[in-house]
């Protein structure tokens, strides 16, 4: 639930930044910034992790992963892709998710 949300309100971002720093990958880029947002509100103590959070997290990439049809792996890439690019955000922050 907090993922979907974080996500939308990564491409809500997107919508709002210059184009030249949203990625091609406007979707894996979606995921990056749901990263940051979910890891620095909990870093800030808006948001609390509790035991089997991380673990429900990366669940949640690989069902999503494109089995379904409004997941598409062409629209929203594999589970790799978008777990790797969410962690991106979760360690690197909103500057992490900024292109190169
Ligand atoms: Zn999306």
């Amino acid at each position: 639930m907090y993922l979907v949300i974080a996500h939308e309100w990564g491409h809500a971002i997107q919508a709002r930044l210059d184009p030249s720093l949203v990625w091609r990958g406007r979707e894996l880029q979606a995921d990056c910034l749901a990263g940051a947002a979910l890891f620095g509100a909990a870093e800030n103590g808006a948001l609390e992790f509790e035991e089997g959070d991380v673990d429900e997290l990366v669940a949640a990439f690989d069902r999503l992963g494109d089995k379904t049809p409004w997941t598409k792996e062409s629209d929203h890439g594999t589970p790799a892709q978008r777990l790797s690019a969410f962690n991106r955000g979760a360690d690197g922050g909103v500057e992490g998710c900024l292109p190169d």
